[in-house]
């Protein structure tokens, strides 16, 4: 694959946007240590307070609210027949890897501005979205630019974990009967090579439309142990472990659905590999085909099926000659469009075919809706990338992790997932030792955000 940066174009616009500011402002967001799960809220109000000082023409405009740890900034639109855009992303961090501390070339919450990146948790994952979009309005707002759709600027405390921040501002936003136009979370954005389409001439993006929905499913088996010569009916091990396998054995069966149907359309014109490039001639009589080949693809099987990742055991026996007692496991699952945790649940009962196998879930969520492909939103995005990124070829597609998008639904047809800040792809490294942004990377996205809000909302 290319160089990431002979890929950019158009890095001279917006000439006297202060990059070293923000470069200074997202350092200071790092410097905060916003761990999702952190009993003190301190390092998210401590967010709170570097926006507010760092973004006075927003704060002129708009009204700052804080919901718990999460940030709803409300700027009104002159024309109230424009339905309002929300950008989004969130302001919580994952933990570093006990033991890793000393692996990190700067401090991970040092925000380090050196060798032409700013470094620390959460410069990938994702304040570098949170103070791009709050640098690429507050830069239009400080042009003299006036608002004519509403915007809302939101920021959830705990996607990492259980997305209760980014579900309570959704709340707030119905319960005042706002409906929006379109909304831009993470998710997708990253540059990749179109080899796993059969395209491998073609650099592709993502633009995601929906995400895969998430479910833990808790199986517990009871036991009394005792000397393992009178195994009667099964160790409470044999029994769980057999639940296990049966619901491996018995995967979901693959579909194509409207938005990878979508991926395919667009990727079509430079697939050379076959069978893809026969297949996709007749996507309709070919469907079949092409799930069942997805499904045999490593990197494409998470878009046609839901996934099954037994994760976790527990409460099996020390001793050799002791059975064990009461053993739980969890099996992760993402569900595929279509699919919800009711349907997950009857599926997992009918394949395990045994009472004595309790199930619960410990989290779920079913699969989100499909954002359209051809709908304004979309269209301004995909111009906007394609603005800044030349010889990239835009592909609808799915989050196959989750992101907070899934939460405003209730208020928003068209959830769009797109990171504009491409890095190296050696060098995209979420949640890892040495996560870190390249100032030119970091830049360019905060053209694409500008010129994304220009157009739409101005
Ligand atoms: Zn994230």
């Amino acid at each position: 694959m290319k160089d990431i940066y002979e890929l950019f174009q158009n890095e001279k616009e917006y000439e006297g946007f202060d990059l070293e500011g923000a470069c200074e402002r997202l350092s200071k967001a790092v410097q905060c240590r916003s761990v999702s799960d952190c009993e003190d809220p301190a390092p998210f109000l401590a967010i709170h307070e570097l926006i507010k000082r760092s973004f006075p023409h927003i704060m002129a405009a708009g009204t700052f609210e804080a919901v718990d740890r999460s940030v709803l900034i409300t700027l009104p639109g002159s024309d109230p027949e424009l339905k309002p855009a929300l950008f989004m992303s969130h302001i919580d961090v994952v933990p570093v890897v006990a033991g890793t501390e000393k692996d990190w070339t700067y401090d991970a919450y040092s925000g380090a501005i050196a060798e032409g990146c700013i470094w620390g948790r959460g410069t990938q994952d994702i304040k570098v979205q949170v103070f791009g979009e709050l640098e690429a309005m507050e830069y239009l707002l400080s042009q003299g630019k006036k608002l004519r759709r509403t915007v809302y600027l939101a920021f959830g405390q705990d996607e990492e974990t259980f997305n209760t921040g980014a579900q309570a501002v959704s709340d707030l936003l119905k319960s005042r009967g706002v409906s929006l136009e379109f909304l831009l979370d993470e998710g997708g954005g990253g540059v990749d090579s179109g080899e796993k389409y059969g395209a491998p001439g073609a650099t592709v993006a993502s633009i995601n439309l929906m995400e895969k929905g998430y479910a833990d499913l808790k199986l517990s088996v009871e036991s009394k142990g005792g000397h393992s010569s009178r195994p009667f009916g099964g160790t409470s091990l044999e029994r769980l472990s057999r639940a296990i396998t049966r619901v491996c054995d018995h995967p979901f069966e693959p579909t194509v659905c409207r938005t990878l149907r979508a991926t395919f359309e667009a990727i079509k014109p430079w697939v050379t590999e076959e069978p893809l490039k026969t297949l996709l001639e007749d996507i309709d009589a070919n469907e079949e085909k092409i799930a069942a080949y997805c499904m045999g693809n490593k990197d494409l099987f998470p878009f046609v099926t839901t996934t099954i990742a037994p994760t976790i055991i527990t409460g099996s026996s020390a001793a050799p000659n002791v059975m064990p007692q009461n053993m739980s496991a969890v099996i992760n699952f993402r569900l595929a469009a279509g699919y919800d945790p009711e349907k997950l649940m009857a599926h997992c009962r009918a394949v395990i075919d045994d009472e004595s196998v309790k199930l619960e879930f410990l989290q779920s969520n079913a699969a989100s809706s499909e954002a359209r492909s051809d709908g304004y939103g979309y269209a301004m995005l995909k111009e906007a990338m394609e603005h800044y990124y030349k010889d990239v070829v835009f592909l609808p597609s799915i989050t196959i992790g989750g992101t907070d998008a899934h939460c405003y639904e209730q208020i928003c047809d068209t959830c769009l997932r797109c990171g504009p800040f491409m890095m190296p792809q050696n060098e995209q490294g979420a949640h890892g030792t040495n996560e870190k942004m390249r100032i030119r990377s970091f830049a360019q996205g905060i053209r694409v955000l500008i010129r994304l809000m220009d157009r739409t909302c101005m």
